[in-house]
């Protein structure tokens, strides 16, 4: 899917094919395995990645997942998307992602925790802020931040706050980096709701996920006015065309485990859930998605992709003719990797900011990416992800040059 959208883009801005070529790979992958002693007292080898993309804009920037279907080629495209998403908000990053493969909801605190330093001390050599610095992604939160950042530190003998991203705030986290990639999502979708003539006072909000990204989107968007009818998780979904009480819904996930099961809500599946009546979809959960089996039947006017990955390239053509409009992952979804910069940022000057200005930093530089996104999609008349890429992919393009890389 990432070469694709690639590929599809360097024919609409006539990329130069030396940097076309370039940009197909990534600069490095470093491959590790982790021995891990496990709560039974063996001795479990984990697999783990980091893949560096591309730095011509600055450092690597990117998150660590920890899923039991991670592989090495998803983890370089997800890098690469990185590489877009800094680009296109404007960020001094280049593109980075780390994943490694296991199940974290099979394993103890005790276990996650020392899979977590075994890996970060593993990839530690290509690692530090101003190298390639990493932050959460699926299931990872601020604790693993921590580990990671602790891990670190000791190696080096001294704090290093600005490796990592996503930390707590007692260690040097930001404020607003919990909800910043939600907050982002309803932001852009406030723009685009403009864009589209969409009233948000009692528009339809379906939502895939209910991580911290679905979450907060769906917190951030009923803030605005929106109405969530549908939530999910990877057990299941749930449905109430009256709207969900946000809270009690987090509530009750934080004491069973899931939304299933949430009184006064109709049980749905995933699939379903995507095709539900609604103006908004916010698929915030895992790629390939709406692909060319669904895209069809999806009935929101606007997608949000909290998610990274969910659409695949087929069903973006069909959206695209159905007039459906979707904020693509590499825009929708940037505000977490946006207060990812300013934490950095804090972190390397060493003064601290309060939620209100990190909020307000936000909308201004997500309005400004969208607007510049927007422009270029009434101008090349392509979608909105083939618009955000062109602004992505110039910029990086515009650096290579001028490093004389090509
Ligand atoms: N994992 C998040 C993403 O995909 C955040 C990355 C970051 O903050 O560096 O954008």
């Amino acid at each position: 899917m990432a070469l694709e959208q690639l590929e599809k883009c360097a024919k609409i801005m006539n990329l130069d094919p030396n940097i076309h070529e370039i940009l197909k790979y990534p600069k490095r992958v470093l491959c590790v395995y982790i021995p891990v002693r496990m709560d039974n007292g063996k001795i479990k080898v984990f697999k783990g990645f980091r893949s560096q993309h591309n730095d011509a804009l600055g450092p690597f920037k990117g998150g660590i997942r920890y899923h039991p279907n991670v592989t090495m080629d998803e983890v370089i495209a997800l890098s690469m998307w990185m590489t877009w998403k800094c680009s296109v908000v404007g960020l001094p990053y280049g593109g980075g992602k780390g994943g490694v493969i296991c199940n974290p909801k099979e394993m103890s605190i005790g276990e996650i925790e020392r899979l977590s330093r075994g890996y970060f001390y593993a990839i530690s050599k290509i690692v530090g802020p101003e190298i390639d610095i990493p932050a959460g992604d699926v299931n990872t939160s601020s604790r693993e931040m921590a580990w990671f950042m602790d891990e670190y530190s000791k190696l080096k003998g001294y704090n290093v706050p600005g490796t990592i991203t996503g930390k707590p705030v007692e260690i040097g986290g930001s404020e607003g980096r919990t909800e910043a990639t939600g907050l982002g999502v309803a932001i852009v979708g406030r723009e685009a709701a403009k864009c589209l003539g969409i009233n948000l006072k009692g528009a339809k909000v379906v939502v895939q996920g209910f991580g911290n990204v679905g979450y907060y989107s769906a917190y951030f968007l009923e803030k605005l006015g929106c109405k969530i009818i549908g939530v999910s998780d990877s057990r299941g979904g749930i449905y109430n065309k009256e709207g969900l009480k946000l809270d009690a819904v987090r509530e009750f996930k934080a004491k069973t485990g899931s939304v299933v099961g949430f009184p006064g809500a109709e049980v749905i599946t995933n699939e379903d859930l995507l095709e539900l009546e609604c103006d908004i979809l916010v698929p915030s959960a895992l790629e390939n998605q709406i692909t060319e089996k669904n895209a069809n039947r999806i009935k929101a006017k606007l997608i949000l992709e909290g998610a990274n990955g969910p659409t695949t390239p087929e069903a973006d053509e069909i959206l695209h003719k159905r007039g459906v409009m979707v904020a693509p992952d590499i825009l929708a979804n940037a505000g977490g990797v946006s207060v990812s910069y300013f934490e950095w940022v804090q972190n390397l000057q060493g003064y601290y900011w309060s939620k209100e200005e990190v909020f307000d930093k936000l909308d201004k530089l997500l309005v400004k990416a969208f607007n510049k996104v927007y422009r270029i999609y009434e101008e090349y008349k392509v979608d909105m992800r083939m618009a955000a890429y062109v602004c992505a992919v110039s910029r990086v393009a515009e650096a290579m040059k001028i490093r004389g890389w090509v």
